[in-house]
């Protein structure tokens, strides 16, 4: 069969099943586990429960190695199993269904167009002639936070000399990304009746007087700038607000989400700091504000140096000049497991999370002579 359809057929497959992140992916990690058996990899499964209870799997399969406490592996090939959801009433969603050079379904370029090209992409390799490890990674819940990628980084199964992370980039190798940071903010006041203000305190004023200062935080870090990023500094965003219990009563709480995504070169606490004293500050002014700051999650982001022999050999291969990008990947936690990540896959990013996703047919057979070619260069 020509590699394209075989890349085809395999994607077909995988788009049939439902791997949507609320569900078990237990269905597409035994079919991933299948296909990595026939080709003789050694397979293992990482697994966790996510907080409904549901049991969530990593699978790692190797190429020239075994596992072990020492497992390392000069190239890995990281693809999400997870999808966005979609709607019901949209056929082709687990049916992949082309139409002018595009291939239609949920999952088609976000990512399983990339894992389809991985397996095409091994599958044409003589694996005899591999004289450094290889291993093919397949994570879990990347969509709500990635928290497969996450568990991994934790658990430290394998060291990784370089990693090619799948996500939509049109095939641009992406060699650098910003971070991803949350926090919630919970203001308190002190309700009255809105006649008499004197008698309480407006949580809604005082949240508003520290939205203020974020903003003015924002502005500050224009002036950190990593000139590979657009935009070039570390954003915020206010994305939620709550507070209040009548438009008459002096609001006793007020709650928002703060959002930001720092450049790879700053530490993961300047936001969080410069807001600390920026409260502090404020509380100086007003002796009884309360703020508490829940920082429920802080992705480092990745940067990988130009000159990398990965990201060079995969310039060349696609005749694109690496980029970035401002969303979170899973390039932070392969990072983490020792690796020089980029970031590229067929399909275009803006096309993915919605009705209608597709994957261009071409960038599809492309992205599969692409990464044969990178295992060759790499480990043969
Ligand atoms: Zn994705």
């Amino acid at each position: 069969m020509m590699g394209s359809v075989k890349a085809q057929k395999t994607l077909a497959e995988l788009v049939k099943i439902d791997s949507v992140s609320s569900r078990s992916n237990a269905e597409i990690i035994d079919y991933l586990t299948r296909r990595c058996e026939v080709l003789k990899l050694r397979t293992q499964r990482f697994s966790y429960h996510d907080e409904n209870g549901v049991e969530k799997i990593n699978l790692i399969a190797l190429a020239g190695t075994d596992f072990s406490a020492e497992t390392a592996v000069e190239l890995a090939l990281v693809g999400h199993t997870d999808t966005v959801p979609y709607d019901p009433n949209w056929p082709e969603a687990t049916n992949l269904t082309e139409r002018d050079g595009k291939l239609y379904g949920r999952g088609s370029c976000d990512t399983k167009g990339f894992i389809a090209a991985a397996l095409t992409a091994i599958e044409n390799i003589d694996l005899s002639r591999l004289n450094k490890p290889l291993a093919l990674i397949f994570t879990a819940d990347e969509e709500i936070g990635l928290r497969g990628a996450r568990y991994l980084a934790q658990i430290n199964p394998l060291r990784v000399r370089y990693s090619i992370v799948g996500e939509p980039t049109s095939l641009q190798p992406i060699r650098a990304g910003k971070g991803y940071s949350l926090a919630e903010v919970i203001v308190k006041g002190r309700e009255a009746h809105s006649a008499y203000p004197a008698l309480g305190a407006s949580a809604v004023f005082r949240a508003a007087r520290l939205i203020n200062r974020l903003e003015a935080i924002a502005e500050e870090l224009k002036d950190e700038q990593h000139p590979a990023f657009d935009p070039a500094y570390t954003t915020l965003n206010v994305g939620l607000i709550r507070g209040g219990s009548a438009k008459n009563v002096l609001a006793g709480e007020c709650r928002f989400t703060l959002e930001w995504r720092p450049i790879p070169t700053q530490s993961s606490d300047r936001v969080l700091n410069l807001f600390k004293s920026a409260i502090e500050d404020e509380q100086s002014k007003d002796r009884e504000l309360q703020c508490e700051v829940d920082a429920n999650r802080a992705d480092p982001g990745f940067e990988t140096a130009p000159d990398s022999p990965l990201i060079k050999l995969l310039e060349t291969a696609t005749g694109r000049t690496s980029g970035t990008v401002a969303f979170g990947t899973e390039g932070a936690q392969m990072q983490a497991l020792g690796s020089e990540p980029v970031v590229i896959g067929p399909g275009d990013i803006r096309e993915a999370h919605r009705t209608g996703e597709f994957v261009p047919v071409r960038e599809l057979e492309q992205c599969s002579e692409i990464l044969e070619h990178a295992v060759l260069e790499l480990c043969v």
